[in-house]
């Protein structure tokens, strides 16, 4: 991609803050025609806009990917898995379902043989909340399809040879003229590969991938939250033929812990103490997703305030602060007290001059 600063992706689409995804598809729609290169051969200003409208489109079409954008711009975007196009082949086959609406089909007009791409594999990955506070290396173990050795994914016998489609003679595509119109479309006898394979390898039965496991370190951006997904491109299932892998998508599951309640980066606990103590305050040691904090209550504390702690909470994805710890203060009224502290009570009511009930039913008495 080029130096020059990001531009905001609403606007490259021509497209207001609010606009539903019917509106965003369209928009990269009229831009993907106009700037598509096949209209465009070789005027590199109209590749950039296509890349450009591309990205675009891929961010605000998924709802995670603009909800993290529309919080932290494009600086959000870090940690996503999100990737940028370095080429116009990359964009075919991410959004192929969109050129297959579009045009037909994928990459319909340009010539080129059709490879397929390895499908999209994804994977639930769970890490506490402390990991997820820190970032973390997780070890992850995938099953995937993988090239096979024994015919180098080309699905022949070895020392045999894949042939020629005799239908498409190799182009992989068929055209047939409609009108005044051309029209290609993939051929089916080699499914646009150009070739059929005349012995099948015995190891993967011609289909040139096998079943192959893959530990894989991975790093976890701290501030992740459940149901975001780190893409790991390349990481999916390879494409038999050589075609491009598919991508590995790791989906965050974030185990809370017990008390403790997530919100966007602020954390919040509850912490009970008792009605003396918020008349006359103490000190309290609460846990927080940093380790254990010292807090003051301070003298005349009500039920249900609450004490932030500045930066106590979930590191921004973008990698500026922290929110915040709020712990929410609970004070809890005895059900019950010794005859030593109703007496002690009643003085105190006495001196205040509260009226207080003649019943003493219920309490401890030694
Ligand atoms: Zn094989
Ligand atoms: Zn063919």
């Amino acid at each position: 991609m080029s130096d020059r600063p990001k531009r905001d992706y609403y606007e490259i689409l021509g497209v207001s803050k609010n606009a539903d995804i019917r509106e965003i598809k369209s928009a990269y729609r009229k831009l993907a025609f106009q700037y598509h290169p096949d209209r465009n051969p070789g005027d590199k200003e109209a590749e950039e806009k296509f890349k450009e409208a591309s990205e675009a489109y891929e961010v605000l079409s998924d709802p995670q990917k603009r909800e993290m954008y529309d919080r932290y711009g494009h600086e959000g975007l870090k940690g996503t898995g999100f990737h940028q196009y370095s080429d116009i082949d990359d964009i075919f086959s991410s959004f192929s379902d969109i050129f297959e609406d579009f045009f037909g089909f994928q990459g319909a007009g340009r010539g080129r043989r059709r490879s397929s791409r390895g499908s999209d594999i994804s994977r639930k990955i769970d890490i506490s909340i402390y990991e997820a506070a820190q970032g973390v290396e997780k070890e992850v173990e995938i099953e995937r399809l993988s090239v096979c050795s024994t015919c180098n994914g080309s699905g022949s016998k070895p020392g045999t040879h894949p042939q020629n489609c005799p239908v498409c003679h190799g182009r992989g595509q068929v055209s047939t003229r409609a009108g005044f119109m051309v029209i290609s479309t993939t051929c089916s006898k080699c499914r646009g590969k150009g070739t059929i394979i005349v012995e099948k390898c015995e190891i993967c039965s011609g289909s040139g991938t096998v079943p192959q496991k893959k530990s894989l370190k991975v790093k976890i951006p701290p501030g992740v939250d459940t149901g975001m997904q780190l893409r790991l491109s390349g990481e999916g299932e390879s494409a038999p033929g050589g075609g491009r892998s598919g991508d590995l998508y790791l989906v965050i599951n974030v185990i809370p812990d017990e008390g403790m309640e997530r919100d966007g980066e602020d954390i919040h606990t509850e912490v009970r103490i008792s009605y003396i103590e918020a008349i006359l305050g103490t000190s309290l040691k609460i846990k927080t997703i940093w380790g254990e904090k010292d807090i003051e209550i301070r003298p005349g504390t009500q039920p249900s305030d609450v004490i932030r702690i500045p930066e106590g909470g979930m590191p921004r994805l973008n990698g500026y602060g922290k929110g915040d710890h709020i712990v929410h203060i609970k004070v809890e009224i005895p059900k019950k007290v010794s005859s030593e502290e109703e007496r002690l009570l009643k003085e105190i009511a006495e001196i205040a001059h509260i009226k207080t009930s003649k019943k003493s039913r219920g309490f401890f008495r030694k």
